[in-house]
């Protein structure tokens, strides 16, 4: 018998593998029993966080933004490995600028970024999903997939659709044995929020205040939601978006 939340023979692909929340799923899959792609454009990134894993992992160069690079990230992954079990979606940037001074480009590189990249990641990986006959689409959203931020209208806009994008999967493919569900972490000590703290008066202390657990998260706490989204366990759970944030979306 199988311990509970077993990953051993799945295969995870994390998109944004390579460093913050991404590595840390993908580390969080792995020691569950899952072999793990991460993906990522930059190279010595990718090379720096294969090192943490012994066995059972590979790295490839991928801009998930480009329609012909996510199909190859699914075909090295399916030639590396064999299968696709579970697809993280995962990568992302921001940029910050309210609305009145942000670029049409801007927006639309958030938007490709973030949002368009899920669905053409989502989109090639369905065949090997549904082959998996235990298919995991985990949606990486954000407090801003809930709330509004001034400075973050291409971000917050991205990360609402996410959890849309989930939910349509959810609906879409449940007759293929696949789950959709979104993860929305709360404020994680990551590069992304490093930048934010630096471009952002005020964020570090706003995000302690407000986070009833009264810290930042760390990139680990997203590991274990992550295992359980992507184990047999949780093959009931779909179209979910659940909320990894020390209490910040349950107070006011
Ligand atoms: P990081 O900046 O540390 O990681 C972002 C990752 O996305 C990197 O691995 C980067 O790889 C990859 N990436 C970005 N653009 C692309 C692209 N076009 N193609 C391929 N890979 C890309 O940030 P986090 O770990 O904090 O963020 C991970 C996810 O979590 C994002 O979706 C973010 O929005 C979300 N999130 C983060 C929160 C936080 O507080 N940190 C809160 C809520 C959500 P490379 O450097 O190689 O391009």
């Amino acid at each position: 018998m199988s311990r509970p939340f077993d990953l051993a023979g799945t295969v995870a692909l994390v998109t944004g593998g390579n460093g913050g929340i991404g590595l840390a799923i993908a580390r969080a899959l792995h020691a569950a029993g899952a072999a793990v792609m991460i993906a990522g454009r930059n190279d010595a990134k990718n090379a720096a966080a294969l090192a943490a894993f012994a066995d059972r992992a590979a790295a490839v160069i991928a801009d998930v933004t480009d329609e012909a690079a996510v199909q190859g990230m699914i075909e090295t992954t399916l030639t590396r490995f064999g299968r696709l079990d579970i697809l993280v979606l995962n990568a992302g940037i921001n940029i910050r600028k309210p609305a009145q001074e942000m670029s049409f480009e801007e927006w639309r590189a958030v938007l490709a970024a973030d949002l368009d990249s899920a669905f053409l990641c989502a989109r090639a990986a369905y065949p090997a999903l549904k082959g998996s006959g235990r298919g995991r689409v985990i949606a990486i959203g954000s407090m801003l997939s809930l709330f509004g931020a001034a400075f973050a209208p291409a971000y917050g806009a991205a990360k609402g659709g996410i959890v849309q994008l989930a939910k349509s999967l959810a609906v879409a493919w449940a007759a293929d044995g696949i789950t959709a569900n979104a993860i929305l972490p709360g404020w994680i000590d990551t590069d992304l929020t490093r930048t934010a703290r630096d471009q952002v008066p005020g964020l570090h202390e706003k995000v302690l205040a407000r986070t009833p657990m009264g810290r930042w998260g760390l990139p680990e706490d997203l590991g274990g939601i992550a295992v359980f989204l992507a184990s047999r366990e949780a093959g009931f759970v779909t179209g979910a978006a659940i909320p990894v944030d020390g209490g910040y979306a349950a107070a006011i």
